[in-house]
């Protein structure tokens, strides 16, 4: 029997973790600059949180999720951040306003694809209880410099507006308007979300529907003037964070959470799955929670999907030397354990050798492991008080004694 893991899934290992571990690690340091604290949610909650804040309409609820049931309760694997923030924001009391950073793994049954992941990694920012405008434009700043620190290139910006709940009403009757003598051009999935959620007729992928959605009136037309003056200051704090951005109408999330400003990072090189990052403001959001009425707004970076679109050799990745440390018999034992100390606190890998193997099958195991280094300590070593390393790369090799071991590495020079 031969066990495979479950489809949409990944098994990381070597280069492709550490690469994205880097990522990781930068964006720790990159958001705490920022003002950002992690935060670590469950990887499961309760199913009714996530289907009272994504919507009950949307695909994560409908089709997407990983939903169990022990004792009666219906849990969800994690499909996003956000609502677990929010509850955990509620739940433990935490003072307002607070900027949060999370690099969790989610989880969705959708048909795994190259950048599609039934468990992915996101990086996530959020951003809870700021109303004003310079903020939505900051947090798309964060995305940009983020990544252009990363090395990413050709990324492009797209923001839009989808209003308060109100605007919405108002656009919904002008929409449907519009669409009256269209019905018969638009696809069935169109028809279903145009009556259950009706923005994300905009998401579709159809060219004849996206023909008559060109023609439509859009969300920014009918936005009331609260939201125009939002959107028109977003768009200034934008220019004045000199972010380069375009303005796409047509823009819409598949979460139901969303309020006024949305947008999203597109990755030239990805093809079909090429939005790299994803977010805006969903100012209703904790109040639909249970929460104080608060404005909050975020976003997510799906990082296995960005992996693909980093230029080769970012981020750098940079592995630390690795010495190998040959033992001649159980004598000896002891003493090489000091030796290895100080390689350790040098802070280079150092692997022990078996002293119960013989030294041929040591180097052995030195080469397969790709040491760079060879540490040999045996008898003539031992009575000198020394060890002889020998650089793999060059083939050279040096005697050092043990005292002097530690300014040796220090130096770090190759032999
Ligand atoms: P998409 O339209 O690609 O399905 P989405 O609207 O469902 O994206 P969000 O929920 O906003 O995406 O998630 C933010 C980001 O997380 C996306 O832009 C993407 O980079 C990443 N992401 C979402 N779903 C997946 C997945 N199944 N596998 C890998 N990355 C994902
Ligand atoms: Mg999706």
């Amino acid at each position: 029997m031969m066990y495979q893991k479950p489809k949409g899934t990944r098994d990381l290992y070597g280069r492709d973790l550490m690469r994205i571990e880097k990522v990781c690690s930068s964006a720790r340091s990159f958001f705490f600059t920022r003002g950002y604290q992690e935060i670590r949610t469950p990887v499961f909650e309760y199913a009714d949180l996530f289907i009272r804040s994504i919507g009950e309409t949307t695909d994560i609820v409908e089709k997407e999720n990983y939903t169990f049931e022990i004792n009666e309760r219906r849990y969800m694997l994690r499909p996003e951040g956000t609502a677990s923030v929010l509850r955990a924001i509620i739940e433990n009391k935490i003072s307002l306003p607070r900027r949060f950073l999370y690099i969790e793994p989610m989880f969705r049954k959708e048909r795994p694809q190259k950048g599609r992941y039934r468990e992915f990694i996101q990086i996530g920012i959020e951003h809870i209880g700021e109303i004003g405008p310079l903020y939505d434009a900051e947090m798309i700043e964060h995305g940009k410099r983020f990544l252009d620190g990363l090395g990413m290139e050709g990324v492009t910006i797209e923001v839009n507006s989808i209003g308060c709940p109100e605007c919405r009403t108002e656009y919904k009757k002008v929409l449907s308007g519009f669409l009256e003598p269209h019905i018969s051009e638009l696809c069935a999935d169109c028809l279903r979300r145009k009556e259950r959620n009706f923005l994300r007729i905009f998401d579709c992928r159809n060219e004849q529907c996206q023909e008559v959605y060109d023609q439509a009136p859009k969300i920014t037309d009918t936005l009331c003037r609260a939201c125009t003056e939002h959107y028109e200051k977003v768009k200034h704090y934008l220019n004045a964070f000199s972010v380069i951005f375009r303005e796409n109408k047509k823009l819409v999330r598949g979460l139901d959470y969303y309020t006024r400003t949305v947008f999203e990072f597109k990755a030239g090189n990805l093809g079909a799955q090429d939005t790299i990052l994803a977010g805006g403001r969903y100012d209703i959001l904790m109040k639909e929670l249970g929460g104080p009425d608060t404005p909050a707004l975020g976003w997510a970076m799906g990082v296995d999907r960005m992996m693909f679109t980093l230029p080769e050799g970012k981020p750098a990745i940079e592995a630390p030397e690795k010495f190998f440390l040959v033992v001649m018999g159980k004598t000896l034992f002891s003493r090489a354990l000091d030796i290895r100390k100080v390689i350790h606190d040098h802070g280079y890998v150092c692997i022990l050798g078996d002293h119960e193997e013989s030294v041929k099958h040591q180097l052995k195991k030195a080469n397969k492991l790709q040491a760079n280094y060879t540490v040999i300590f045996g008898e003539d070593e031992a009575r000198e008080n020394a060890c002889t390393i020998k650089d793999m790369q060059s083939g050279k090799q040096e005697k050092v004694l043990i005292h002097a071991l530690d300014d040796f590495l220090a130096k770090k020079v190759r032999i």
